[in-house]
């Protein structure tokens, strides 16, 4: 099973994704984490990329190809993609690659929010840097900035502030919407309502999922 999460910033995909991919056993892949990781390095193009992402805009295609190329090919399961495809370009040359390794894609979860909520959401959202686990401050009742997995302080990501997020916000209308009529016209897109409770968000996926 191949899914796509398609969502505006702060709509809990990386949430979600983390959850599907431990009850059906697929392979995450998040563009914007192999993204993270991969600005470890202090190299020019690094620095590049960290621009770009802080500036709430779009890496190159050429870039984002590459790393979802690699992560595909050497996928053994299912995927469950996570801010990927995030323009046509993106979308049309997936399906191009899903041809060539002989597969198809199954289901497009698109999880709808209003900008409000969302927004109020990436304030409070934090990350713990040595598991990947998310959180949000608003959501759950926490008293420390703790990891419940792992014990490491949760940090906040250098995108998660109000003035980028109205940029990606931006980005994510220009770019990316258009994704929703075309995965529409194609009969594989499934909308929920993500301004639910997290739990209640999954069920809603797992009812989805178990028909596809
Ligand atoms: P995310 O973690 O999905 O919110 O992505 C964080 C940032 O990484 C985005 O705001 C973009 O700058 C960049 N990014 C992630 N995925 C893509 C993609 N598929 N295409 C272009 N840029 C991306």
């Amino acid at each position: 099973m191949n899914i796509i999460l398609l969502a505006p910033p702060a709509a809990g995909k990386g949430t979600q994704a983390a959850l599907i991919v431990s009850k059906y056993h697929m392979k995450h892949i998040s563009t914007g984490e192999l993204l993270r990781k991969s600005l470890k390095q202090d190299d020019d193009i690094s620095k590049e990329i960290k621009q770009i992402m802080n500036s709430g805009k779009l890496v190159s295609d050429e870039i984002i190809l590459q790393l979802i190329e690699k992560e595909l090919e050497s996928a053994e399961e299912g995927v469950v993609l996570d801010g990927f495809p995030r323009n046509r370009v993106q979308a049309i040359e997936y399906e191009e690659l899903l041809q060539r390794l002989g597969q198809k894609l199954d289901a497009v979860l698109y999880l709808s929010i209003p900008e409000e909520v969302a927004k109020a959401r990436i304030i409070g959202r934090r990350t713990c840097p040595t598991c990947g686990k998310i959180y949000n401050m608003q959501m759950e009742e926490m008293t420390e900035e703790l990891c419940g997995s792992c014990h490491t302080s949760l940090i906040s990501r250098e995108d998660d502030n109000e003035e980028t997020f109205d940029l990606r916000y931006e980005t994510y209308m220009r770019e990316t919407s258009p994704l929703i009529s075309f995965y529409q016209e194609k009969g594989l897109l499934k909308e929920i309502d993500a301004s639910l409770k997290t739990e209640e968000v999954f069920k809603r996926i797992e009812l989805i999922l178990n028909e596809v």
